[in-house]
C-alpha cells in the first residue's frame, strides 16, 4: 500500500492519533479529516489541528454542527442521559455518527484522488455503537463503492485490539510518547493523562496500565 493515499478520520483522541502514526506508516501520503459537531470542548479541535501541524499531514475540518438539531430531538430520549457530565455518551451523541462520518469522509476522499479510508473504530472494547462494528463497516464499504461506483477501502487497525494492545501498536509505531503525551480522550478536556475521573479517562488508563505491566 505504500503507494496509496489514505484519508484518516481523526479526533485527537489516542485511537485516531495511533491510527494516523499507523497510516504515515503504510501510505505515501495521509490527510486527516476533522468533524466539527459541537463537541462537548472545543479543545477536541484544537488539538487534532496541533496534531495534524506536527506530524505534517494536510488537516480539514468539516462542519458537521447540524447533528447538534438531530441531538435536540433527542431530548424526549430517555435512555439517553444528555446533560449529566459524568455520561458515557458524549452530549451530541446521534445514532449512526460514525456512519455519517465515514460517508462525508468517503465523499472528501474521492475528490482527494484517495481510495483509502482509516478509522480507530474497534469492536473489541464494544461501546455500544453498532456503526463501529467490522460487520457495519463491510457493509458500508460496499455501500459507499456502490454509492459512488468507486473502490474504496475502509481501513480498520485498531478492529480486534484491546485498549492494552492499541498502546503496543503505538509503542510499535514509536508513538507511545506521543499518544500518552499529546492525545485528547478525557471527557473533561484535559490532554495527556486527562482528569483520571471520566469514563474515558478510566478505560484509556486501565489499557495504559495493563500495558505499561509488561512493557519492556
Ligand atoms: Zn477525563
Amino acid at each position: 500500500m505504500q503507494h496509496e493515499k489514505a484519508l484518516v478520520v481523526f479526533s485527537g483522541g489516542q485511537d485516531s492519533t495511533t491510527c494516523l502514526f499507523w497510516a504515515k506508516q503504510q501510505f505515501s501520503h495521509v490527510e486527516a479529516v476533522t468533524f466539527a459537531y459541537g463537541q462537548r470542548h472545543d479543545a477536541e479541535i484544537e488539538v487534532a489541528k496541533e496534531i495534524a501541524a506536527e506530524l505534517d499531514v494536510p488537516h480539514h475540518i468539516l462542519d458537521l454542527s447540524l447533528l447538534g438539531q438531530l441531538t435536540s430531538n433527542a431530548l424526549t430520549r430517555h435512555d439517553l442521559d444528555i446533560d449529566s457530565k459524568s455520561s458515557e455518551l458524549p452530549n451530541t451523541f446521534v445514532d449512526g455518527r460514525n456512519h455519517l462520518f465515514l460517508s462525508f469522509a468517503a465523499v472528501m476522499a474521492k475528490q482527494l484522488g484517495m481510495h483509502h479510508i482509516v478509522t480507530g473504530v474497534c469492536e473489541t472494547d464494544f461501546s455500544g455503537y453498532p456503526d463501529c462494528r467490522d460487520q457495519f463497516i463491510k457493509s458500508l464499504n460496499v455501500t459507499l463503492n456502490l454509492a459512488m461506483d468507486y473502490p474504496f477501502v475502509i481501513d480498520t487497525p485498531l478492529m480486534w485490539l484491546d485498549k492494552k494492545e492499541t498502546w503496543a501498536l503505538a509503542d510499535e509505531l514509536g508513538a507511545f510518547d506521543y499518544v500518552k503525551e499529546r492525545t485528547l480522550t478525557c471527557y473533561n478536556g484535559v490532554i495527556g493523562s486527562g482528569c483520571g475521573e471520566c469514563p474515558a479517562c478510566k478505560l484509556r488508563q486501565n489499557g495504559l496500565t495493563a500495558y505499561e505491566e509488561v512493557r519492556v
